[in-house]
């Protein structure tokens, strides 16, 4: 069982007022709050220990590498990967898919397909697209229903030959949707096709572990797990990072350098140009420490009570359609209110001091889908309460009542 009244207490934010009311955080699948223990870990690093990494002979700068290589190794268990130089350090999931995108471009070509859903965040497209820009190569969608699943059936058939990479996201940002992975990755390789798994939004409910799904590439981002902005990671298959080119050149991530020619560093320095977020990277390890301290079951199974409750109380609001109600779903929804814009709705519980999103999420193509303009978003993190939902609940009455 979770403890919330304790695990409130860690985060220092949870305590502040905004708009003279008590904050109510349900933007959690934008961004999440930071826990005291994760704070202390950033303030210790500036503190006692800020030095450039894997250089330097002096102390300073031995701890931070320990340190630094200490939260790849905390990452690499986290999710089961086989070895730690399979785990890159980037800046986020966009950083990292960005990557593989660029990396790609050398062995993509013309006649090749590339297979992406039609729940992806925009991060997740825009970088396809590209890719197929730069080589040729044609983009097809796999198509959602009304519910919010993806539509297996045609994504069976979209498999090709001709298919080269697939694209997903684990969990939708806009939705909540948790796709089959294990069914697309498997399909996918039974064609030859590589698989990149968009984790940003499953990473804060689910652990994947990315052996026993057989995944070659899988994101996520340190500040949707309580970690700081700015930090994240890409999984990767030892083969297939070795195929991959650089996606930047400069210091740290070669091996020798002349005029004439310069080799690469090994892995995973390949990849991590430049003087990296180092105390970033020891307080994303620091964050899954803290939520691994709690249990990830625990997480999950308080999350879905929080979820189930939000929607039976939500929904009792006359006019009120929730979008995505997939069968599997993590604690975030996505709803209307008849008549009203989304925007108008976030406003006003804004002033009652609770923080949701509005718009389309990163996610326009799912908003076309529905022909909406965007939604309200609540989204549900495991130190949320019932009560703060019952506040929520009330204050889009309190919006319907002032709107019509
Ligand atoms: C947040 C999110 C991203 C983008 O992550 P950044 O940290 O902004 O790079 C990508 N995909 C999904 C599903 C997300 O939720």
């Amino acid at each position: 069982m979770l403890k919330v009244t304790n695990i409130r207490n860690d985060f220092p934010i949870l305590k502040r007022e905004v708009n003279g009311k008590p904050l109510v955080y349900l933007d959690n699948a934008a961004t999440s709050q930071t826990p005291q223990q994760v704070i202390d870990v950033i303030t210790d690093y500036y503190h006692n220990y800020n030095a450039n990494i894997h250089r330097g002979v002096h102390a300073l700068s031995q701890e931070a590498t320990d340190k630094y290589e200490e939260a790849r190794a905390i990452i690499q268990r986290h999710i089961n990967a086989a070895k730690p130089h399979e785990v890159i350090f980037t800046s986020g999931t966009t950083h990292s898919i960005n990557l593989v995108a660029n990396g790609f471009s050398s062995l993509i070509k013309k006649e090749d397909e590339i297979l992406v859903s039609a729940m992806e965040h925009h991060s997740n497209i825009v970088p396809w697209q590209m890719l197929c820009e730069r080589t040729g190569a044609t983009l097809k969608v796999i198509p959602m229903n009304q519910e919010g699943e993806l539509v297996m059936k045609t994504y069976h058939e979209l498999l090709s030959p001709k298919t080269k990479l697939v694209f997903c996201n684990h969990v939708s940002n806009a939705l909540g949707t948790v796709n089959p992975i294990e069914e697309i990755i498997g399909a996918a390789h039974k064609v030859g096709a590589a698989v990149l798994i968009d984790g940003a939004q499953a990473a804060p409910h689910i652990i994947a572990d990315v052996q026993a799904l057989d995944v070659d590439f899988y994101t996520i981002s340190a500040h949707k797990v309580c970690g700081p902005t700015g930090a994240g990671m890409l999984y990767g298959k030892e083969e297939w990072l070795k195929r991959l080119p650089p996606y930047q050149g400069g210091g740290e991530m070669i091996a020798e350098v002349t005029f004439e020619k310069t080799t690469y560093a090994d892995l995973p320095h390949k990849f991590e140009a430049g003087t990296p977020n180092i105390c970033g990277g020891i307080a994303f390890g620091a964050a899954l420490d803290y939520m691994n301290h709690i249990g990830f079951d625990a997480i999950a199974a308080y999350e879905q009570e929080l979820l189930t409750y939000a929607t039976e109380q939500l929904l009792s609001i006359e006019g009120l359609k929730i979008y995505g109600t997939a069968k599997e779903k993590t604690s975030v929804i996505s709803f209307n209110v008849e008549q009203i814009h989304p925007y108008d709705i976030g406003t006003i519980l804004d002033k009652l001091g609770i923080a949701v999103r509005t718009g389309h999420h990163c996610a326009q193509p799912i908003m076309d889908f529905y022909k909406i303009p965007g939604t309200v978003r609540a989204s549900f993190c495991f130190y949320n309460t019932k009560e703060e939902v019952d506040t929520l609940v009330a204050g889009v009455k309190r919006a319907k009542s002032m709107l019509l």
